[in-house]
Order: structure tokens, then C-alpha cells, then sequence
């Protein structure tokens, strides 16, 4: 029985004999059977595949990126109007791919130009940022810099924006050291007054030397789950130098400022009268690097945030469009819901331009719109189901008597 076994012949990687497996397949000096051949497949499926995935990530695919022109038709479905700044985020996402499958064999070296998107709130910056963050292929991240304050003051520390990031890809560092940063509210860390002498402003300048350390690239250390530093905690290091930057800010007030600049920049009389035709909320489509330095950001941040583009005011026209046209739009979703219950939902025109008249009498601006209309359904919403309607028709005179109720006042959210 033994001597038999010595005859036989067995795999040189798991030691099973030819009797014990289906198949024995002979090699220059041994043998391998169909399990462990099917295991090495894997094997080395697996090892080719993950090189090719950390390949790509490097290096994404020019060809199958969206062009400039796809990215902004995607931006149209969702955000109203708006076409310029639009047209910046799109180009500057594309060169952000661009940049990150670069050619370094060359001298050239193309260098990351941040974002500055200035915009009276409501008018759709974080809507813009997270639509672009639908459709990228990087990581995404939104922080509010109101939060972020200097090392060892209460709040949280500038790195902790690099911490959603990481989170966003799962502390893939490489995958976050080439992603996207929408920092909203920028315009809360001016320095306080025009100047630069104040010191200890803790939320002022402190964070933008901070913050520029991070729009310039440098390695940063980040304390993996976000807060406060602890020194036993072990800190991920990333390297911003690839990670694009868009930030977004109000900057209320700031028409003064481009208004002085322009007066004093005026020579002559007939541009004096033409400065008075353009409407003070007109004017943030002239913001300049010098009404921001006047704002109280600091030269060093700004120069990190070569495109500034600035938002509309949203008019009438504007406001109408966004209940009914993009692809989520408020009248879509109403629809939606009571179809859902098997009813019909019309809206007449009148009924539209009353809920955006309320909207601008109350400055609730494209974000009112949502709890006013909230507030003239609710009943509809209410009935439906038990009811079994199948059609309603909103008309002015529902919706005016709807609105009576409630107080317009408090839905006002700044
Ligand atoms: P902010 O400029 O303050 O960041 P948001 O982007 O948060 O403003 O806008 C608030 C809401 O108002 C959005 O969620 C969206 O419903 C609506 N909205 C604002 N601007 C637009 C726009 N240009 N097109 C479509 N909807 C908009």
C-alpha cells in the first residue's frame, strides 16, 4: 500500500495525490492540480486587476472624462441660470483631471487653480458644488469654514476638512490627495476690519494662514477621526499639492466695497451716471482681488484662488424657472408624490408667480420657495391618501388663502 502511494503523483502545492484531485497537470519539476490552478487564476487576477485600479487612479482616462461643455449641459439639469460661474467650475474640474494625468516628463508643470465662487446666499453655490460631486469620478467633500478655527481654539481644527475627505473614500489617502474641497462660507474668516494689525483674531486670520497651507500643498497631518489632536492618536499624512479647491462665500457688503472702487477708479462724468444704472446688487459681477483684500481676506489667499466668479441675484424669471424646470424641481416632486397616491396635480400659472411674489416680499429668496410651498400643500398632502382625490388643481386663490395662515416672517432663515 505504501510502495503504491510512493508511485503516485501529487501536487506541489497543496500535497494532494492524483487519486484526490480531478486533474493533475505535470510542470518541469512537479505537478499542479485543477484546485490550485484555479486559485493561482484568482491569485493573480486579482494582483493585475488592483495594480490596473491604482494605475487609473493616478491617471484617469482623458478620453472618457465629460468635456467641459457635458459638464455644464449636467450643471444646466439641476442649477438655474448662473452660466458663468458654471462655465468656470467646468473648466476647472476638467484641468483638475488634466492636471492629474499629466505628463512629468516635461518641464511644464500644471499647476491647480482653486476656486472662489462669491454669491448672495440662496443663489445656488452649494447646489453647483454638489451636482458637480454627483457626477465626478474624485472624492467629494463639503465643510463649512464657519467651524474651523486656529490650532487650540475651540472649534475645529483646519485639517478636519481634509478628514470628510478621507471619509468620502474610505481613508483612501491616495484617493483623497486628488480630490475636491467645497469650502462654504469663506467669507466668515475675514479678518475682521481692514486691519491687518489685530491680533489673537481667532477667527479671522489664523484660520485663512491656515487654510492657506493647505490651497498652497504642503503634507498634511490629519487626525483620522476629525476633532481635536490627541497625541497618542495616530495621524494620516496627505498631501493636498493635487486636491482642488472651490470656495464659496457671500461676502455681504461687499457691493460697497467694488462700488468705492469703481467710483474712485472713474474718470469724467458719464461713467459716474453709468455706475448709478448698475444696481447695487449688479455689482458683484465686478468683484475684483482688491475688494476681497478690502473685505479682509488675506493677499496670500486670495492669490490661491486665481478664478473668482461671482452668482446672480435670482430674479422673478429666475425663481419661476427653478420651481418648474430642473430635473428635481419643486412642482416635479409635488407631482410626483401625488401620483404616487394615484392623483393628478395641476398648477396654474398664477398660482407660480404668487408663490415667487411671496418669495421676493419676504426675501426667502430660491430657498423659501420649498416651505411655501410646503406650507400651501400641506392640506392637499393631508386629504389625498384618505380621500382618494384624483385631481387637484392648485389655483392663486388656494394658495393665497393657504399663505394667510401662516407667518412669511419666520420662514426667513438669514
Ligand atoms: P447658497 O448659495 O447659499 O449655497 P444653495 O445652493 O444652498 O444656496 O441654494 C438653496 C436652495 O435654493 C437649493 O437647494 C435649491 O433648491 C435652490 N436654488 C438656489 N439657487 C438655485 C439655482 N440657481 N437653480 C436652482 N435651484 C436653486
Amino acid at each position: 500500500m505504501a510502495k503504491q502511494r510512493r508511485e503516485q503523483h501529487y501536487c506541489n502545492f497543496c500535497g494532494r495525490g492524483s487519486d484526490e484531485v480531478a486533474l493533475l497537470m505535470p510542470g518541469i519539476n512537479g505537478f499542479i492540480c485543477n484546485d490550485c490552478a484555479e486559485s493561482a487564476h484568482e491569485i493573480v487576477q486579482e494582483y493585475f486587476g488592483e495594480k490596473k485600479r491604482s494605475n487609473d487612479a493616478e491617471k484617469p482616462d482623458l478620453g472618457t472624462l465629460p468635456t467641459p461643455e457635458e459638464i455644464k449641459e449636467y450643471l444646466d439639469g439641476y442649477v438655474i441660470g448662473q452660466d458663468e460661474a458654471k462655465k468656470f467650475l467646468s473648466v476647472a474640474v476638467y484641468n483638475h483631471y488634466k492636471r492629474l494625468s499629466q505628463d512629468r516628463t516635461d518641464d511644464v508643470e500644471i499647476e491647480k487653480s482653486n476656486i472662489l465662487i462669491v454669491g448672495p446666499t440662496g443663489t445656488g453655490k452649494t447646489l453647483l458644488a454638489k451636482t458637480i460631486a454627483k457626477m465626478l469620478k474624485v472624492p467629494f467633500a463639503i465643510v463649512d469654514a464657519t467651524v474651523l478655527t486656529q490650532a487650540g481654539y475651540v472649534g475645529e481644527d483646519i485639517e478636519s476638512l481634509l478628514v470628510r475627505l478621507l471619509q468620502a473614500c474610505d481613508y483612501d489617502v491616495k484617493e483623497a490627495e486628488r480630490g475636491i474641497v467645497f469650502i462654504d462660507e469663506i467669507d466668515k474668516i475675514a479678518r475682521k476690519g481692514d486691519n491687518p494689525s489685530i491680533t489673537r483674531d481667532v477667527s479671522g486670520e489664523g484660520v485663512q494662514q491656515g487654510l492657506l497651507k493647505l490651497l498652497e500643498g504642503s503634507i498634511v497631518n490629519v487626525p483620522p477621526q476629525g476633532g481635536r489632536k490627541h497625541p497618542e492618536q495616530k495621524m494620516i499624512a496627505v498631501d493636498t499639492k493635487n486636491i482642488l479647491f472651490i470656495c464659496g462665500g457671500a461676502f455681504e457688503g461687499i457691493e460697497r466695497k467694488i462700488a468705492l472702487r469703481m467710483n474712485t477708479h472713474v474718470v469724467g462724468y458719464g461713467t459716474d451716471s453709468k455706475l448709478r444704472q448698475v444696481e447695487r446688487e449688479m455689482l458683484l459681477r465686478y468683484v475684483a482681488p482688491q475688494d476681497l483684500r478690502s473685505y479682509g481676506l488675506i493677499p496670500e489667499i486670495i492669490g490661491r484662488l486665481p478664478i473668482l466668479t461671482s452668482l446672480e441675484p435670482l430674479d422673478k424669471p429666475a425663481l419661476l424657472r427653478i420651481l418648474t424646470e430642473p430635473r428635481n424641481a419643486i412642482v416635479k416632486q409635488y407631482q410626483k408624490l401625488l401620483a404616487m397616491d394615484g392623483a393628478v396635480l395641476e398648477i396654474n400659472n398664477d398660482a407660480l408667480e404668487f408663490v415667487v411674489d411671496k418669495a421676493i416680499e419676504y426675501k426667502l429668496g430660491a430657498r423659501g420657495l420649498r416651505s411655501l410651498f410646503e406650507a400651501i400643500m400641506i392640506d392637499v398632502m393631508y386629504d389625498v391618501p384618505s380621500k382618494k382625490l384624483k385631481k387637484f388643481v392648485l389655483t392663486k386663490e388656494y394658495a393665497q388663502k393657504q399663505l394667510e395662515r401662516v407667518n412669511l416672517e419666520l420662514m426667513r432663515n438669514d
